[in-house]
């Protein structure tokens, strides 16, 4: 069976069963096969009865003793067994599963898998998984377990995987070429395949896994890398080596750091030779990157050219403009602003003012992207906080013109090494120091039970003319369910706790007009207290607000806390994080720790990584970031850097992947980054 046929092809799913599985995301055989298991449990060693531990997950085979028993239990049924080996008796129970009547009968062999409890010397298993002497399913073997089936069970899933296997394998082409499986010592991908799903032993798996990591990140450094040559076979703009932006600096309030310093001449020198340039600018909140990215516009518009900022809101494309203006107007460059939000004859001003060329640089949110907003000659392409983005709108964005120069800002602290692997077409400058003179943040994680007295210091804060960011983690854009929990937060506060001062809230399920009144509001300072879920992450300057608390601190990734806490600590008044968290588990605590004794959000990330491995550092929405489905990147680092020479070599001999040996490879990059992943 072809791996791209429909998955309702494949023995045992059905039309409804395809729909379960298409909210996995598994379309396709291939989604199947490639939809690894989360874990394992090893249910190939049965232990002795009288051998079990209380707590532990064991296998034990054994007699029945009884049919089972079915008893009532006012809406309850429960169903009882009590089964033999040669050293002890376990009594089992389930619950509500009247199918297992049926399936077990006195007298005959099973084994069960499941946790053990043992209370006064009674041994019991609650509702173990078994197979009947003979079989396999969910006994005797390494069984594979599913990160997440919804109402389909882990046996069902198990079933669909078999199957598939089994239908694909006489299909199945090689996708490694014989030169590399041969050099690095690699399993076939029939085999990896079989036993990545159901390893026969953990040293199968062990090299299964190397196989199925080892090819995903190969395929992603090749991609990154020829994106990255492709921009080297064409010219690019040669920006104007005699605009100089010293005059410019001089004329702003402040000295530029050392790294800023570092950082411009990186973006000069990109800016003057004619190679295209796409640079990854990294830098702390508050680390100063957009008075770098006005000098870039300078330099680009004095030299002739059109400039365009894309930004993820349109009031941070308000703040951006205000800041680009109070630089540029006085060299008589033009700064105008385009978001979804302005009149239809402002707009059609705006696009024809930039089809003139009359406007120098244009600020905006993704409304620059499209079709209708035409450049005369755009030049420089700047986007902000760009994991908002993504890779493909990035590329919709420099064909605006004709081998723009790009440069790319993000404050999403990524560790250098896994910056230049992940972000290979991109160069990358970072801004590693703060402007002097910061205030820091007092930071204090604190448990929900001292609600009352955080509530007070707000009050306090509130009353000598601040202003408070309350942060919930409960909504998310696009998530229907939880939308009641910021809505009880909000009642909460604002009818209770709070209720003599002006208390309102922001979500990203709000109109985008809505959003930018409250924040305008909240900005002007006719609101005292801001609840807000994560949408206010994205850098705006609010200089009067002092607190940020952070409700359920747990539940986000430190990287993220890091660049939410760095709303406040913007003017001159001293400034408070919050963390209020539950649980008390080992990494909470030493997450909360993390973030109560560092300011700096390259280390934050670092601990971070290092603390969680890499999906759950990034989360599920940063895009541009690869999805993996197998490689970790934390874990495997080694294979990375094996990878990453390899890929190095290969498209330094063969660019464009033509050459006979690579044929392979090509096949496989092609088929990965046309279909489905975004990169
Ligand atoms: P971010 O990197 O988070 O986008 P901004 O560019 O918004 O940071 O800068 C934060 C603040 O610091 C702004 O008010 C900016 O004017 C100011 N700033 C930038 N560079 C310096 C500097 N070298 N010295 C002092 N203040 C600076
Ligand atoms: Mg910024």
């Amino acid at each position: 069976m072809n791996l791209q046929k429909n998955i309702q092809y494949v023995k045992g799913v059905g039309d409804n069963r395809a729909k379960v599985l298409s909210s996995l995301n598994i379309h396709t055989v291939e989604d199947m096969i490639t939809y690894f298991p989360r874990t394992y449990e090893d249910r190939s060693m049965p232990k002795k009865i009288s051998e079990l531990e209380d707590e532990e997950e064991a296998l034990i085979e054994g007699l029945a003793l009884t049919n089972v028993q079915e008893i009532r239990a006012n809406r309850l049924k429960i169903y009882k067994l009590a089964i033999e080996d040669e050293t002890g008796i376990c009594y089992i129970t389930w619950y509500n599963q009247s199918y297992i009547k049926a399936l077990i009968k006195r007298g005959n062999k099973y084994k069960f898998f499941g946790k053990v409890k043992i209370k006064s010397g009674r041994i019991e298993m609650a509702s173990p998984v078994f197979d009947s002497d003979e079989k396999t399913v969910n006994t005797g073997k390494i069984i594979p377990i599913y990160p997440s089936v919804y109402n389909l069970s882990q046996g069902v899933i198990r079933k669909i995987m078999q199957n598939a296997l089994e239908e694909i394998d006489a299909d199945l082409e090689e996708t490694l070429p014989d030169y590399i499986i041969q050099k690095y010592n690699l399993c076939d991908l029939s085999t990896a395949l079989k036993q990545i799903h159901f390893p026969e032993s953990f040293e199968m798996f062990e090299k299964a896994r190397i196989r199925l990591v080892f090819e995903e990140l190969l395929l992603m450094q090749l991609k990154l890398l020829s994106l990255k040559n492709q921009y080297k076979f064409e010219e690019g703009i040669s920006f104007d080596k005699n605009v100089k932006l010293d005059k410019v600096m001089l004329n702003i309030p402040f000295k530029l750091t050392k790294a800023q310093l570092r950082v411009l001449e990186e973006i000069e020198n990109d800016m003057e030779s004619s190679k295209t340039m796409n640079r990854l600018m990294q830098g702390d909140v508050g680390s100063g990157k957009t008075i770098l990215a006005i000098l870039a516009a300078y330099k680009a518009a004095k030299s002739g050219y059109q400039v365009s900022m894309m930004v993820p809101t349109a009031i941070l494309a308000e703040q951006h403009l205000v800041s680009f203006k109070n630089v540029l107007e006085q060299y008589n460059l033009n700064c105008e602003i385009l978001t979804s939000g302005i009149s239809k004859k402002q707009k059609e001003d705006i696009i024809a003012r930039l089809a003139d060329g009359e406007i120098d640089v244009l600020i905006g949110t993704h409304a620059v992207l499209e079709e209708n907003v035409v450049f005369k000659n755009l030049g420089l392409v700047i986007t902000d906080e760009q994991h908002r983005f993504g890779v493909r709108q990035r590329g919709t964005f420099s064909t605006k013109g004709k081998n723009v120069d790009t440069i790319v800002m993000t404050a999403t602290p990524i560790p250098r090494t896994l910056a230049l692997i992940l972000f290979g077409d991109l160069d990358i400058s970072v801004i590693d120091e703060l402007p002097p003179n910061r205030k820091s943040i007092d930071t204090f994680a604190v448990r929900n039970s001292l609600e009352q007295r955080i509530n007070n210091f707000i009050s306090k804060e509130i009353n000598a003319g601040r202003q408070a960011y309350i942060v919930c983690p409960l909504i998310e854009e696009n998530e229907e369910i939880d939308a009641e929990s910021v809505l009880e937060l909000v009642e909460k506060y604002k009818t209770k706790v709070f209720s003599n001062y002006r208390v309102e809230y922001l979500h990203g399920k709000m109109k985008p007009k809505e959003k930018n009144a409250i924040m305008t509001e909240f900005k002007n300072g006719n609101i005292d207290v801001l609840i807000s879920t994560t949408v206010i992450e994205v850098g705006v300057d609010v200089p009067n607000a002092t607190i940020m608390v952070i409700e359920n601190a747990e539940r986000f990734g430190l990287a993220q806390l890091h660049q939410l806490r760095g709303r406040v600590g913007r003017g001159e008044h001293k400034s408070y994080c919050i963390l209020k968290y539950t649980g008390n588990s080992e990494l909470i605590r030493k997450r909360m720790e993390v973030m109560t004794k560092t300011n700096d959000g390259f280390k934050i990330a670092e601990k971070d990584l290092e603390l969680r491995g890499i999906g759950e550092f990034f989360g599920t929405k940063q895009h541009g970031i690869p999805d993996f489905k197998i490689a970790n990147l934390f874990d495997d680092m080694m294979i990375l850097s094996q990878v990453q020479a390899l890929a190095i070599k290969i498209i330094g001999d063969d660019p464009k992947l033509d050459k006979d040996d690579n044929v392979k490879l090509k096949k496989a990059v092609d088929n990965k980054f046309e279909i489905g992943m975004t990169l």
